[in-house]
């Protein structure tokens, strides 16, 4: 059956948008389970000025779910009629879903590092590094502290740094600090540095890594960044933000569909994609 007027959109929106590989996970998972006709996932790219214009188009066009990336997840709280306990906790959405014309906001990403994570080393006790102080900074810090790690918030703005730290009762510090995290135990970058303009940037120094490390970077495009691949050069194990991105794709799907995510289907078509992946 082809796309019909009762398919239900689902649309992910930030700025920029291009890189974004939720329409392919969340079609291919359509796909797979033989919904394709009643779903369909696009994206736009939205200027921050113009985010409240959206959420009036997602309510009067009945759009389903509203997925969130850089730089909506913060603002779009405002203007949501109910938010998740969790995603309230966290101050950041990323998932949104219209339920009769009232939208209710979720965050997945914080499940998305969790489980990406828990796949490769222990958290419980260690000592976290995040990198950043945004909304996937958020997410993660949530997720961090509840699996019981000892946290550090590295931040541009000192002052956002702090903020955080104070919500979690953790220490933090500026970008000069950085140096402090060859003696963490699970490093991750949280800041939009590695992809985009930023692609031939890490945030931290190759010789700060070592045996020791879990790293994890939030950026997907490119699926090894240069902080990847220098931390894997230098033995660390590495943990590619894609993993971040499929694992938080999981419970959004369930949100917006109400079905069981056919995961392994979503996986394959990243690997697909990055199978062939020329430079982007
Ligand atoms: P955000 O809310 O806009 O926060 C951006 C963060 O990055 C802030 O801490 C900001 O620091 C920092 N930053 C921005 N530009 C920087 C630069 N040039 N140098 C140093 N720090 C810089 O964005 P977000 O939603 O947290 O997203 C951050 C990154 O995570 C993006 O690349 C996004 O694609 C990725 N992400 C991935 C997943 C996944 O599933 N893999 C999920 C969520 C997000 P200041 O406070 O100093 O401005």
């Amino acid at each position: 059956m082809p796309i019909s007027a009762k398919t239900k959109i689902c649309l992910i929106i930030g700025d920029p948008i291009e890189h974004s590989l939720s329409p392919l996970i969340h079609n291919a998972a359509y796909k797979a389970l033989g919904i394709e006709e009643k779903f369909v996932f696009v994206a736009a790219r939205v200027k921050i000025e113009n985010l409240a214009f959206v959420v009036k188009a997602v309510r009067v066009m009945g759009i389903r779910g509203l997925t969130c990336t850089m730089p909506h997840k913060v603002k779009i709280v405002k203007y949501l009629d109910k938010i998740d306990e969790i995603a309230k906790e966290i101050g950041a959405v990323n998932t949104v879903v219209n339920e009769n014309g009232k939208l209710k906001g979720y965050n997945t990403d914080w499940i998305g590092a969790k489980e990406a994570i828990k796949k490769v080393t222990k958290i419980r006790g260690k000592k976290v590094g995040i990198i950043g102080a945004g909304g996937a900074a958020r997410a993660i810090a949530f997720a961090m502290k509840k699996e019981g790690a000892q946290i550090k918030i590295f931040n541009r703005d000192l002052k956002e740094a702090k903020k955080l730290a104070k919500k979690y009762e953790c220490s933090f510090g500026s970008f000069e600090n950085l140096d402090e995290l060859k003696d963490f135990d699970i490093i991750i970058n949280a800041t939009p540095l590695g992809m985009g303009p930023y692609k031939n940037i890490s945030p931290v120094k190759k010789e700060i890594f070592s045996e020791k490390h879990v790293v994890l970077d939030s950026v997907y495009i490119p699926f090894k960044t240069k902080m990847l691949k220098e931390a894997e050069e230098k033995g660390a194990k590495i943990i590619p933000g894609i993993e971040m991105l499929l694992y938080q794709a999981v419970p959004q799907f369930t949100l917006y569909t109400k079905r069981k995510p056919p995961i392994e289907a979503m996986r394959k078509a990243v690997e697909e994609f990055f199978k062939n992946e020329k430079e982007i």
